[in-house]
């Protein structure tokens, strides 16, 4: 039995495992009700199959927002949010989603499992602690509560450019070891600076480009994008903070004009890939989180490891990198690889295999998480004994099969 959201993972959530055993799919499609919106507790009640946008769509109507908003806002669920720790693009302000899930309940082979929406708990091991991260392995999510907030007054994307890869994630983690309460941080490296900004399409960008060459940001700058989300007397406190710490490690505030960009296609740029692909073109993303002592070593090694592993079969890829999901103690870095497609869809998948095993085994090297949001699902399944130990193998699939004797929910996964 495999639980479908809406079928954007990317790690190979959905996909049967070879078997001779019979599929059910089961689609959540038509679970997607408000069912309850506590305006005390900010606490709202829906079922798991709702949508991001009609989940935001029914908590406007009321004054709320949840504040998750995955670059697959516009298909993923709420079940497969938390069912894969997902992370929305401003996580910064509003937490991952296992900060805003707060109870709910779960149909497994052996019955229901209701999870208390309590604030916090000293009751023991957390029963919603194992359904965060189970990837349908238990059993079905059917409802759940979340933690909502009144929608902001006030948001911009502001953008400012680094002279240096190092002068931007310095700033990034000044801003947040300082407590400066923007919403979103999210730093490209040069070569998705350069992506960025052609892909933006903006007649400008060549007076822009000279402009900024002129003044000594040139081929190594970085663009940061910050978003700041709240009330109007925060919001241009917040503002004016994170620009002067920015100012403090070379920055150049460039205003809103590449942020509107951004927050305009936020949800858009996965429909390049389908372009791309017709035009002979394949991509792919890869994510992880590590502390900041990793960060900038890494940051440069994972694009490098997948760039060295398509050499080995003699092709050239476009791998960039971005710091974004930032925390006190460390950051996620999400890259993105671009290949020739070949004809011969064997040859296509040994090359994807090859960059992505290498990248892994480097994000391992530097000790980081196989993934900081997509989850494990059947790609990232052979690097999790490294990381969670013989030991921790053994509870995960106790607790599996505690829930599934019979091994019945999406088998493949996860291990
Ligand atoms: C273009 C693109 C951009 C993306 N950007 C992000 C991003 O910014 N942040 C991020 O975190 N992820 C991102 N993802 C990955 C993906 O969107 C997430 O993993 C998302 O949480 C999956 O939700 P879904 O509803 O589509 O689940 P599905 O893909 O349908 O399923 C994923 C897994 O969850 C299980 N599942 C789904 N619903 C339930 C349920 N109700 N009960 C039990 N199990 C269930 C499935 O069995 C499967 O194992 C992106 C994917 C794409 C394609």
């Amino acid at each position: 039995v495999i639980p479908y959201g809406g079928g954007t993972s990317v790690v190979g959530h959905i996909t049967p495992s070879k078997s001779d055993a019979p599929v059910l799919t089961l689609s959540l499609e038509k679970m997607t009700r408000l069912l309850d919106l506590d305006e005390t507790s900010r606490l709202a009640t829906f079922q798991a199959g709702v949508a991001g946008p009609q989940l935001e769509e029914q908590l406007k109507a009321r004054g709320y927002t949840l504040g998750h908003f995955p670059q697959s806002f516009e298909y993923s669920t709420l079940g497969g949010w938390i069912v894969t720790r997902s992370s929305g693009q401003q996580s910064y302000r509003y937490g991952k989603i296992e900060s805003l899930f707060a109870g709910g309940i779960m149909e497994t082979p052996r019955g229901r499992l209701e999870m208390k929406p309590v604030p916090a708990s000293a009751a023991g091991p957390d029963v919603r602690e194992m359904a965060l991260g189970s990837e349908g392995r238990l059993g079905v999510v059917t409802q759940a509560q979340v933690r909502v907030r009144r929608a902001p007054e006030a948001e911009s994307f502001f953008g400012v450019f680094f002279h240096s890869w190092e002068q931007g994630s310095d700033a990034v983690r000044e801003i947040v070891q300082n407590e400066i309460p923007v919403s979103m941080l999210r730093l490209s490296n040069p070569l998705e600076t350069e992506t960025t900004l052609i892909l933006s399409g903006k007649s400008w960008l060549g007076m822009a480009d000279r402009g900024l060459r002129m003044i000594g940001y040139g081929d190594t700058r970085c663009l940061l994008m910050f978003g700041v989300t709240g009330s109007a007397r925060l919001f241009k406190r917040t503002r004016r903070e994170a620009a002067a710490l920015c100012r403090k490690f070379g920055g150049l505030f460039v205003g809103t004009i590449v942020g509107h960009t951004w927050e305009k296609n936020r949800f858009l740029a996965p429909y390049l890939r389908n372009t791309l692909w017709e035009r002979g073109v394949a991509i792919d993303t890869l994510e992880t989180a590590l502390p900041w002592s990793q960060v900038r070593e890494a940051s440069v090694a994972i694009p490098k490891s997948i760039v060295d592993a398509a050499a080995k079969h003699n092709e050239r890829v476009l791998a960039f990198s971005h710091l974004s999901h930032v925390y006190r103690d460390g950051a996620s870095v999400y890259t993105t690889y671009l290949f020739r497609r070949t004809g011969d869809p064997d040859e296509l998948l040994a090359r994807w295999g090859t960059m992505k095993h290498d990248a892994s085994l480097t994000i391992q090297r530097f000790g980081g998480t196989i993934t900081h949001q997509h989850g494990v699902g059947m790609d990232h399944a052979p690097y999790l004994p490294a990381e969670k130990g013989a030991l921790g193998m053994d509870a995960i699939r106790a607790v599996c099969k505690s829930f599934d004797p019979d091994g019945m929910m999406n088998p493949g996964k996860l291990f």
